[in-house]
């Protein structure tokens, strides 16, 4: 692909989805096993539209890495960025579906081979080549992943990437509320573009996030563009010159996984192609009206990366 790099950072993990919704996990009788964490999603995402998309992160020199590295470079992704761990085995996750298409997680992670990547296994050569350079918050948890992605932040900020931050916030891989938000913060300023959704403004500032203030109160001097998802409803953006919402599409959820990635995925697609998008609203409207129709398509089949839309697709579900 012609078009700029975009890097996605962080874990990458084996989801298993039941097959029932609105049971418990125990009750489940049946899984999907689906490729997924945030950043690898929001990777496919972008090469699935016909971006240009490198993955950076670690897997187990086991089966489910294998797979992992395999499903990247089936959707296009670069994979010269992975490494592999020795000893520690692939992160999976174990989802819930609750009956409304909204997910609960819990965690094989002791610790994973995702949060073992250390910095001396980054691929700066790469790094230096980001257009954008897009990243979420688990790999703050714990050393040395932690390190790992403050350096490559660092690097790709150095080389003149766009880095874009979406928090994700997963609190049962925190050890405390308090410690989420004080993560979150911790790189929160560093951040051109972010993406929130509702339900992470009013964690980050117990406050209504309805209310402009409050997502105001999020705002800072470098920031580009603050993007606030909210499910069906769509999308609230603020820019430093104007702000307003592009309303998303109706459609039947069955899995809600992935749908921000699905989004912020579509979106840094469109960056990517075209770096003045914060300045022009019509443009980042159109941008914005495409993001929330590949969030939608997502929810509307099981699984992340299997649900993610091609550009065709998504064009296709707009015009219908
Ligand atoms: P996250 O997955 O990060 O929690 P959201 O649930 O807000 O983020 O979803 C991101 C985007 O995906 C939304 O802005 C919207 O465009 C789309 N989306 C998510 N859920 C639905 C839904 N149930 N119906 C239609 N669109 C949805």
């Amino acid at each position: 692909s012609a078009d700029a790099l975009v890097i996605s950072f962080g874990e990458m993990l084996i989801d298993f989805v039941p097959d029932t919704s609105g049971v418990s996990l125990a009750e489940s009788q049946a899984f999907i096993k689906a490729p997924g964490g945030a950043p690898a999603n929001v990777a496919c995402a972008i090469s699935k539209l016909g971006g240009n998309a490198a993955f950076i992160g670690k897997v187990g020199e086991d089966e489910f890495g294998r797979m992992l590295v395999d499903i990247l470079r089936g959707n296009g992704v670069n994979t010269d960025g992975v490494s592999f761990d020795m000893e520690a085995r692939t992160a999976l996750a174990f989802v819930t579906l609750r009956k409304d298409g909204e997910r609960e997680f819990m965690f094989y992670r002791n610790p994973s081979a995702d949060m073992l990547l250390r910095e001396s296994e980054l691929n700066m050569d790469l790094i230096k080549q980001a257009k954008v350079f897009h990243y979420g918050s688990i790999s703050l948890i714990s050393e040395p992943c932690r390190s790992a992605h403050l350096a490559a932040m660092k690097v790709a900020r150095e080389a003149g990437a766009l880095l874009s931050y979406d928090p994700n916030v997963r609190l049962p891989l925190w050890p405390s509320d308090e410690a989420a938000r004080s993560g979150i913060k911790s790189i929160w300023f560093d951040a051109d573009l972010i993406k929130v959704s509702d339900d992470e403004v009013q964690f980050l500032t117990q406050g209504d996030p309805e209310k402009e203030d409050v997502v105001m109160s999020l705002w800072h001097d470098k920031l580009k563009m603050l993007l606030v998802t909210d499910g069906e409803k769509g999308c609230r953006y603020f820019t430093k010159n104007f702000k307003g919402r592009v309303t998303g599409f109706s459609v039947k959820a069955v899995d809600t996984t992935g749908a921000g990635d699905s989004f912020v995925g579509a979106l840094l697609t469109a960056v990517a192609r075209d770096p003045s998008l914060f300045h022009n609203e019509p443009k980042l409207r159109e941008a914005l009206t495409f993001a929330n129709a590949c969030g939608a398509m997502c929810t509307t089949q099981k699984g992340a990366i299997p649900a993610l839309p091609t550009a065709k697709d998504a064009q296709n579900f707009i015009s219908n």
